[in-house]
């Protein structure tokens, strides 16, 4: 079924860079022989998944949506993506993304743009925009993507489906091409939140390949969930007062606020919380990630991987002929912003001082989560926008990140939920933000609240 429905969808919303319809085949039909055999099944048997295009997959291309790595397929495959094969998951494909993941739209994408199944016209949202929509057009049940900056949470409120980004560190990031590596995390797409948690749990947990996971204890995060508030004692929610200034759309505001009611007649006490150091997100993140990315994308050098633009005249022309034919304008553009930050002359005066204000985030939440336990405040300040209307303007596009930023920048889950609509029938995202590990609270007061 969801092969046909690829089939059907794919040339209007183009969410798939590759669709590996043979192996999903395969796949299901390895779990219906284990069915019919009596075999003990596991816990996604039979799921169809999209899985963004940054996730290593063994024998199948895995291009990050970039020219430079049209032919690369990897010979090895990602702790996630193996977790879901052992627990069953049938993978129908690779979804579309901004590439390296740079980007809110999915118009980066060095192959197509992604369309938005609520309107063809506007944008699904980015980076992960091909595995939001594959899941919000019923291409698949569940996806995977990765968020560094609110590459889940803002293309889930742009498409209407639930997105999370755990806790760094929950999940392991071996076999994920490498963005800015202090804040990338994979995480869950579902239309629901209990898929959302189900999801989660097949992919989270220790592994010793990626030097930051943790080793924590894994709760069934899709266990005991309750429509209400109530039985737990008293839950404390914090508003962000700073997210509900300038630029945020009248519409969002108002569906937040009522969503915000909605927690409070669930059993929760609302309270008024000031994170002052927000409104510094966007910067020190455009410091931060553009340097830990020209670090990383300092490997694609025309040897190892990928592209090599032939009759080069010497080696160090061969290098810069095939970066400049293989990266995309985004990339490149955070390349240059991330190189001139680390130079030794503005090392102290731009990344150092980045990093000081990513403390002093830090610092809010902490000093926020001495009165609640969790933070409310909506995923993006506006709806999906159309196709075109900010590609051409770089700062517009990094400024929608204000209010997912913050969470990458401490390292906490957050995770949006559909709160209703615009006027025009798009889809508005509910924000909320927990403490280190507190998956299990957030999935908790989610599901509360979706009910
Ligand atoms: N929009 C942000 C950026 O362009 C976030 C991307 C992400 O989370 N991967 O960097």
């Amino acid at each position: 079924e969801a092969l046909d429905r690829i089939q059907v969808l794919e040339p209007k919303l183009h969410s798939f860079l590759h669709v590996t319809a043979q192996q999903a085949l395969e796949q299901a039909k390895a779990v219906d022989a284990k069915i019919a055999a009596g075999e003990k099944i596991g816990l996604l048997a039979g799921i169809p998944v999209g899985i963004k295009d940054n996730m290593c997959t063994k024998g199948i291309p895995t291009t990050c949506a970039s020219r430079i790595l049209e032919n690369f397929v990897p010979p090895y495959e990602s702790t996630v993506t193996q977790k879901l094969a052992d627990a069953g998951a049938v993978m129908v494909g690779k979804t579309n993304l901004d590439e390296f993941a740079m980007g809110g739209s999915t118009e980066n994408s060095a192959y197509q743009s992604t369309a938005n199944p609520w309107d063809l016209s506007r944008v699904p949202g980015g980076s992960s925009g091909g595995s939001a929509a594959a899941v919000a057009a019923e291409e698949c049940v569940v996806s995977l993507g990765s968020d560094t900056g609110g590459s889940i949470r803002q293309p889930a409120s742009f498409c209407g489906v639930v997105g999370m980004k755990p806790t760094y560190g929950l999940v392991s990031r071996y076999g994920l091409v490498a963005f800015a590596s202090s804040l990338d995390q994979i995480g869950p797409f579902g239309r629901s939140v209990e898929d959302t948690a189900i999801l989660l749990n097949a992919i989270a947990g220790y592994d010793p390949q990626d030097s930051t996971s943790l080793k924590v204890e894994i709760p069934n995060y899709a266990a005991g969930l309750k429509p209400d508030l109530k039985a737990r004692g008293k839950l404390r929610i914090g508003v962000i007062k700073e997210t509900f200034g300038e630029g945020l759309d009248s519409v969002v505001e108002q569906a937040v606020t009522k969503a915000i009611d909605q927690l409070q007649s669930l059993g929760a006490e609302i309270h008024i919380i000031s994170c002052p150091n927000f409104r510094y997100g966007v910067p020190s993140y455009y410091i931060i990630a553009p340097s830990e990315a020209s670090a990383n994308l300092a490997r694609y050098d025309g040897v190892k991987y990928g592209l090599r633009v032939p009759d080069a005249d010497n080696l160090l022309s061969m290098y810069t002929r095939t970066r400049a034919t293989g990266f995309g304008a985004e990339v490149k553009r955070r390349i240059m912003i991330g190189t001139y930050a680390l130079s030794a002359g503005y090392y102290d005066a731009y990344y150092l001082k980045a990093q000081k204000v990513r403390t002093l985030i830090k610092q809010d939440f902490e000093r926020a989560f001495k009165t609640v336990d969790v933070l409310v405040c909506p995923t993006v300040p506006t709806t999906a926008f159309k196709a075109g209307e900010k590609n051409t303007d770089p700062l517009s596009m990094y400024l929608l990140d204000l209010m997912t930023i913050p969470a990458n920048l401490a390292g906490l889950p957050g995770i949006s939920v559909p709160c209703g609509f615009d006027d025009q029938g798009l889809p508005i995202g509910l924000q909320l933000i927990g403490k280190v590990l507190g998956e299990d609270q957030l999935i908790k007061v989610a599901y509360a609240y979706e009910q």
